[in-house]
């Protein structure tokens, strides 16, 4: 492995997109460092389950001939998300990728959302990344290099109904995501948004068939997306090919919107 290869960090990279993301990263020479979610007061047994599938990713990750770094933290927490970060340097001395990918979704009509849902939604979603990207951008700004990609939706963009919670933290990452470019494009950094529609995912695993049925009629490619659709626009996005690409939503839903 090239130790002078770039560095990525991929939140939520355990399991779903953010796996995918951070295998297809590994594949294209990036050293990466994947997160699971972590938190003492979680049940042990789920933590253990998230630690042992991010060290399978990591054992694919050197199976595709690059390495990486396997670090658990709760980054809805702003503690453990600066220590993740400072961690991911602490080891390679730098933090050239950050890919904002944990999230969650909980369904729920405007009326009945809890004052803590909404609170847990925002902060697992929104103030995760604006914590992950304040710590990145300080090693960012010095190193006059970084590429900051933040994981919205298409609902962050349209709304949807009985995803209120969901919809405000996605469509505030796109006003995070626009200021960072605003503030820091002249230390060479850019910072974009990709918007998935569907993607076969855990997240939409739970859909019943008629619920499939109708989101496929309205998807122009007629096919639910995969997380290696989202993947390769990380890549470019990452690239030295959209090293004038900032402040951009790349709408990756198969002509949905
Ligand atoms: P997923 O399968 O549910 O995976 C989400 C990952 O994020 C899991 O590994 C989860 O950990 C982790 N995570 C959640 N909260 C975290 C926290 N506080 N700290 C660290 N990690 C945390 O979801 P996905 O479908 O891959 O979605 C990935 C991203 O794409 C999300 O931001 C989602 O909103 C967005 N997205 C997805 C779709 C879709 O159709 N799937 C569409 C649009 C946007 P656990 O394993 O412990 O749960």
């Amino acid at each position: 492995m090239d130790m002078n290869s770039k560095v990525a960090l991929v939140t939520g990279s355990s399991r779903g997109i953010g796996r995918t993301i951070a295998l297809k990263l590994a594949r294209e020479g990036y050293r990466v460092a994947v997160n699971y979610y972590n938190n003492p007061q979680e049940a042990p047994e789920r933590i253990k389950e998230n630690q042992e599938q991010a060290q399978e990713v990591l054992q694919e990750i050197e199976a595709a001939g690059s390495s990486g770094i396997v670090l658990g933290a709760d980054v809805s927490d702003p503690a453990m998300a600066r220590e993740l970060v400072e961690a991911v340097i602490k080891e390679y001395g730098q933090i050239d990728v950050l890919v904002n990918n944990a999230g969650i979704n909980k369904d729920q009509l405007i009326l009945r959302i809890k004052d803590e849902e909404w609170d847990k939604l925002i902060n697992t979603n929104l103030s995760s990344a604006f914590y992950c990207c304040r710590e990145a951008l300080k090693q960012m700004v010095r190193k006059r290099y970084g590429r900051i990609i933040n994981i919205s939706s298409v609902v962050g963009l349209s709304g949807n109904a009985g995803q209120a919670h969901y919809a405000a933290s996605k469509s505030g990452l796109l006003g995070l995501t626009f200021s960072i470019a605003r503030e820091y494009g002249v230390r060479g950094i850019t910072a974009n948004v990709i918007a998935p529609g569907y993607i076969q995912s855990d997240m939409t695993a739970g859909f019943s068939p008629e619920q499939k049925e109708k989101m496929l009629s309205a998807i122009a490619l007629g096919r639910l997306g995969t997380p290696e659709d989202i993947a390769g626009v990380v890549v470019f996005l990452a690239s030295d090919a959209a090293a004038y690409l900032t402040a951009q939503v790349i709408k990756v839903d198969g002509g949905m919107s």
